[in-house]
């Protein structure tokens, strides 16, 4: 026994999020060991390579297996599948958990297979950039972050709470809430912005009378920043909204009636609507900033990125 949180955790997915999980636990001290599996074998090769697992695996059945904590790091369509393969070969007590960005369709596909003994808490950190893979994670992306974790009302208690003070070990602040809510609140959130963001760009690239390069070299004036959200992962957004479908709508619909509201506006000249609704949207982004979400300065959490490339920068400077 190591006397560490966790004797050995296994992370099925390491990208960025399961990178990140692997820095973060590391620089807290709070696994005995971290081993991992990915989907193909030239992920699991990096993951050794960057110290990020100690033992890694193409098959998820055999990384979970003696591990006290798993955490489902995939694409959300994938969670499901992956439950049912593992079901068998996870320990008595463990805890399972995953960090999908959405959580009802993910408790009712990984729940059924779940065996008796073994504590399902689904979980959710508000932290990401747009960049993917092994390579892409820093030890400091849950730091201030909240991590939204969902378990059902038959789930052990004392489970909730340990992988909560996992989360707080990894720099996040935590909140329970039911997968439905969650859901809802991400919607607006995350999944909306995104879903904006990947319109907005394909629209740009499909003018006839502006040419592409025109966009990419006036992009300064509020179109780049939809570019990086736009530069997400395809895979697990279109998992995103495959698995959020209702709430999405919903939103959706609201959003519509807002667009409208403000097309009808500048039709007719109204700028005093234009400047109300414009002055209560600057309000939420003082609110943001109050909250410790971002900071004044116009990077759009690029700071988190560059450090990121700094840091590969120095290493291959380094390695060469
Ligand atoms: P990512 O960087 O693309 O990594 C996904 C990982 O899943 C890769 O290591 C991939 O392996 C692995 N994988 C795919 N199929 C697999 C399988 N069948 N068995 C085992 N591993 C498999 O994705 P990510 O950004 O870390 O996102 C992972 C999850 O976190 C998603 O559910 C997402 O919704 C959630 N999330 C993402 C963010 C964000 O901003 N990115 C934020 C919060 C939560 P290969 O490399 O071999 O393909």
């Amino acid at each position: 026994m190591s006397g560490k949180m966790f004797e050995r955790i296994a992370l099925i997915g390491i990208g960025l999020i399961g990178s990140s999980i692997s820095h973060a636990s590391r620089r807290a001290g709070l696994a005995g060991s971290i081993v991992g599996s990915a989907r193909t074998p030239a992920t699991v090769e990096t993951a050794m390579r960057l110290g990020l697992i100690e033992q890694g695996f193409v098959s998820p059945a055999e990384a979970v297996e003696g591990a006290d904590l798993v955490i489902l790091c995939t694409p959300v369509g994938l969670c499901g599948p992956i439950a049912k393969e593992i079901s068998r070969s996870l320990k008595p007590g463990a805890i399972l958990t995953d960090v999908g960005s959405v959580k009802a369709s993910i408790v009712r596909d990984v729940a059924p297979h779940v065996p008796k003994g073994v504590h399902f808490v689904a979980g959710h950190p508000i932290a990401g950039t747009e960049q993917s893979g092994p390579e892409a994670g820093f030890a400091e992306l849950f730091d201030g972050r909240w991590c939204i974790l969902t378990p059902e009302a038959d789930t052990d208690g004392k489970a909730v709470e340990k992988l909560q003070s996992f989360w707080e070990a990894l720099g996040s602040k935590v909140e329970v809430m039911t997968p439905e809510h969650h859901d809802l609140v991400l919607a607006i959130t995350s999944h909306v912005p995104h879903l904006i963001a990947y319109n907005i760009v394909n629209t740009a690239a499909h003018l006839e009378k502006v040419t592409d390069s025109e966009v990419i070299k006036f992009s300064a004036g509020g179109f780049r920043d939809f570019t990086r959200i736009a530069a997400s992962d395809p895979t697990m957004w279109r998992d995103v909204f495959l698995n959020n479908k209702d709430a999405v709508l919903d939103m959706l619909g609201r959003f519509s009636e807002d667009l409208s509201t403000l097309q009808r506006a500048i039709r007719f000249g109204d700028g005093d609507t234009l400047h109300e609704m414009f002055t209560d949207a600057r309000a939420i982004r003082r609110e943001v900033i109050q909250a410790g979400q971002d900071t004044a300065t116009a990077d759009f959490g690029r700071g988190a990125v560059r450090k990121v490339t700094e840091r590969t920068e120095t290493k291959a400077k380094t390695e060469t």
